[in-house]
């Protein structure tokens, strides 16, 4: 196999040291959006920046750029990033490895003594996992002019903040207008998140597509009575109503096939008590296809099925949109360059769908754009335990290191 050209044991070394931020106990890292410990993060990174003589700026969203000039003043810059932000229970490697790959890519250009026409920036997107703020990708959303800067602000979070505020907090509501800065290009390195790298033994991925997202919250409404004396039939039970959403998504997935999936992923019920029928339910509904059609069919049967229910069970239900994002193709060009990258350097590429969501994806809307991955072990990803190996690592890394000179000599 051909020598990796970004070195494993300083690529690790970034990732373990800012991995130590936001430690959780169990070995992952909890850094919700704009909490002190994203703070803390996005300094650590910032001194980086700062170390490899990147011109760093901070747009109005809190999003990070830091830009590595080249030699023809004014050129559209090739853009490299993710996250720094997390989930509750995150590894190490989700977001991280994407943003701090780029910085390990500009240190070798640095050492290689490399010039590129164009300028090279390393973007962190703000709040791009949607945990504390929804909806995710909120930072490149608006950073690609597709939710207002004012109605980014003010959306207000699980925890009753107001982003604009935390922003401030925290001393990132920078000075860079949002949306200033276009790309040529905007690559992407992520770890998979899911098994289909490792178990067909392939080092790298070139994402062809990404799934649309549909988020739903509904809320059923019922009565809440006695669970001894109230007959089965004069029930409006919303925890029984809220089951059978469950169960009617899942074989709705099924019936569908061609990748649909359908996940409910938060049940609670009120009052919430053994020997009391549920007066309320609320429950969310995650929808993702890689074609925009049947996943308007999913939602469409989804909304029919609620109607039905509704008048079933005597409750009444409403629903409310979180999050829709429609599929995205990626670049097929940028793709080729992927492939054409990895097989330089012996790595084994499969084409593939990323069935998570992606700062790529907004970044698609205003330049061409695409993705790299690299095996997550057993799958795992959003779990202390998430995994790749440090060669694995530096070999996307390298590839990244190859696409991006190809791209900065344009
Ligand atoms: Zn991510």
């Amino acid at each position: 196999m051909a020598r990796q050209a970004i070195a494993e044991d300083r690529l690790l070394a970034r990732l373990n040291e800012h991995g130590a931020i936001g430690a959780t106990a169990d070995g992952g890292v909890c850094r919700l959006a704009l909490s002190d410990a994203d703070r803390a993060g996005r300094d650590r990174l910032v001194a980086w920046m700062r170390e490899l003589g990147l011109a760093v700026q901070i747009d109005a969203i809190g999003n990070i750029f830091g830009t590595r000039a080249g030699t023809e003043p004014g050129a559209a810059p090739v853009m490299v990033g993710s996250h720094i932000d997390t989930v509750a229970n995150g590894g190490r490697y989700d977001g991280n490895y994407g943003v701090l790959a780029g910085l390990e890519v500009l240190r070798r250009l640095d050492e290689d003594g490399v010039h590129t026409r164009r300028p090279i920036v390393v973007a962190a997107f703000t709040n791009e996992e949607g945990v504390r703020y929804q909806p995710d990708m909120l930072g490149s959303l608006v950073h690609a002019g597709g939710l207002a800067l004012q109605d980014a602000l003010d959306t207000v979070g699980s925890d009753g903040t107001r982003l604009g505020d935390e922003l401030r907090r925290i001393g990132y509501a920078g000075e860079l207008p949002v949306g200033s800065i276009r790309p040529h290009a905007y690559v992407e390195l992520h770890i998979e998140q899911g098994p289909v790298l490792e178990a067909e033994a392939a080092a790298i991925g070139a994402v062809a597509d990404l799934q649309g997202i549909s988020w739903q919250e509904i809320v059923i409404r019922g009565q809440s009575n006695h669970a001894g004396t109230t007959p089965m039939r004069l029930r409006h039970d919303a925890g029984h109503a809220a089951a059978a959403v469950a169960v009617f998504v899942r074989e709705l997935a099924l019936r569908l096939g061609a990748g649909q999936v359908a996940t409910v992923g938060r049940l609670e019920l009120q009052p919430g008590l053994i020997n009391v029928i549920a007066s309320q339910a609320t429950l969310t509904v995650d929808l993702r296809n890689s074609d925009e059609d049947r996943l308007r069919q999913a939602e469409a049967e989804l909304q029919a099925f609620l109607q039905r229910l509704a008048e079933q069970e005597g409750v009444t239900i409403t629903a409310r949109r979180l999050a829709r994002f429609e599929p995205v193709v990626f670049d097929p060009r940028l793709l080729r360059l992927i492939e054409a990258a990895a097989a330089g350097r012996g790595l084994a590429t499969r084409r593939m769908t990323s069935g998570a969501g992606h700062d790529a994806q907004m970044l698609a809307r205003i330049c061409p754009a695409a993705m790299i991955f690299v095996p997550s072990a057993g799958g795992l990803s959003h779990n202390p335990r998430e995994h790749t190996s440090a060669a694995e690592l530096a070999q996307g890394a390298s590839v990244l290191l190859d696409v991006v000179r190809r791209l900065a000599a344009e």
